[in-house]
């Protein structure tokens, strides 16, 4: 058997003609840029998320980096956030000439670990990025509690949480600003890249709305730098179609992420829920202390597997300037080498699902 590690074809079979005629209607009318589908699309996001804006950008990065200049980032501030992510959360604090603050990660949920953010504050310190990795919510009350009591502000990087929910708030509407991609193999995937960033603060969301747009409230009257950083027209409609779908394939992938737990408890450290709330499993990410050897012995018999991440930020070579080193963050680096995701695409079928649990447990018989 030959699975894929994710096929968005399956999922566009499904909704194959609401998608068909909404690309179409946004062909015809002429209107590329702009217009009632971005807008549409912004709010139906604010209500399902449940905050007073939403502001549709270019990708999730440029959402987190809109949000950061919309907090005036810059040099000689700092940003915390977590060692164990993708390169865009911490990549926007330094393009903004800002210093990245690694906090080493909880062991369980592979979030920042809010134990260790506070020793990390200093008068520079600007924002908190928590990112929620993998479809789980970092524990925001502790977060909170610290960036209040210090007056920083949070920017939730939910660009895997779309629809996660810490203690029944949605991820995106605790912090200051929340961010999401919808990048396609997110949970709510566009047909390219796209992002939204959300707020409650209406003046974070009217310097969002400008900085998207070159800096601009008034075409061709700069007030300040921003940059063409829009959400396309055919994205939102593709995107307000699938927003429907949203929480039936979190659900599956619920299902799924259940179905592998109770099977593959025995060999690998399957993931843990730690916060009270709903994980969407963006991924569905393992330990084991075997992890090369087990990838080797799944992708030779057509099981694909991932790894999310190899190298956490602190050793990577585009930071090497910081001056972090081997050590800095012990959990994250202990994590980046036994962690392993497997398919959990709310598409797969069922002999998919048993084909792969068998297959991890013939390589644990066999050792
Ligand atoms: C995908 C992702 C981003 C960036 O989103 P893009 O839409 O690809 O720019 C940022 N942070 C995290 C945690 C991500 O997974």
């Amino acid at each position: 058997m030959k699975i894929p590690f994710l096929d968005l074809k399956r999922q566009y079979r499904t909704i194959k003609e609401e998608i068909d005629s909404a690309i179409r209607e946004v062909v015809e009318s002429g209107r590329y840029i702009g217009g009632d589908k971005v807008s549409s699309f912004e709010e139906h996001i604010a209500d399902y998320i449940g905050v007073k804006y939403a502001i549709g950008v270019s990708s999730g990065t440029d959402a987190l980096l809109a949000s950061l200049m919309a907090l005036d980032v810059g040099p000689g501030d700092e940003v915390i956030t977590s060692p164990f992510t993708f390169i865009a959360t911490a990549e926007v604090v330094s393009f903004l000439g800002a210093k990245p603050v690694f906090v080493d990660i909880d062991e369980k949920s592979f979030n920042i670990d809010p134990d260790k953010i506070e020793d990390k504050i200093t008068d520079k310190t600007k924002a908190i990025v928590p990112v929620h990795l993998f479809g789980q919510m970092a524990d925001m009350d502790r977060i909170m509690e610290i960036a209040r009591r210090h007056g920083i502000a949070v920017v939730e990087d939910a660009a895997q949480a779309i629809g996660a929910t810490y203690k029944a708030k949605m991820a995106c509407s605790i912090g200051d600003i929340g961010c999401l991609s919808f990048f396609p193999s997110k949970n709510l995937g566009a047909f390219g890249d796209g992002g939204m960033v959300c707020t409650n603060d209406e003046s974070i969301s009217r310097k969002v709305r400008m900085i998207r747009e070159h800096g601009s409230e008034k075409k061709y009257y700069h007030k300040r730098i921003g940059f063409n950083g829009r959400l396309d027209s055919i994205q939102a409609a593709i995107l307000d179609v699938k927003l429907h779908y949203l929480d039936r394939w979190a659900e599956s992938r619920i299902d799924n992420a259940e179905f592998y737990n109770e099977r593959l408890s025995g060999y690998v450290k399957t993931p843990s829920v730690t916060v009270e709330g709903k994980h969407v499993y963006n991924q569905y990410s393992v330990l084991t202390d075997k992890r090369d050897e087990l990838v080797d012995f799944l992708n030779s018999r057509g099981v694909p597997t991932a790894v999310y991440y190899p190298v956490p930020l602190h050793l990577q070579e585009v930071f090497r300037p910081y001056g972090y080193k081997e050590g800095d963050f012990p959990v994250s680096e202990r994590i980046s080498r036994s962690i392993l995701s497997l398919p959990i695409f709310p598409e797969l079928y069922q002999e998919e699902k048993e084909y792969i649990v068998e297959t991890v447990a013939g390589f644990y018989k066999n050792q």
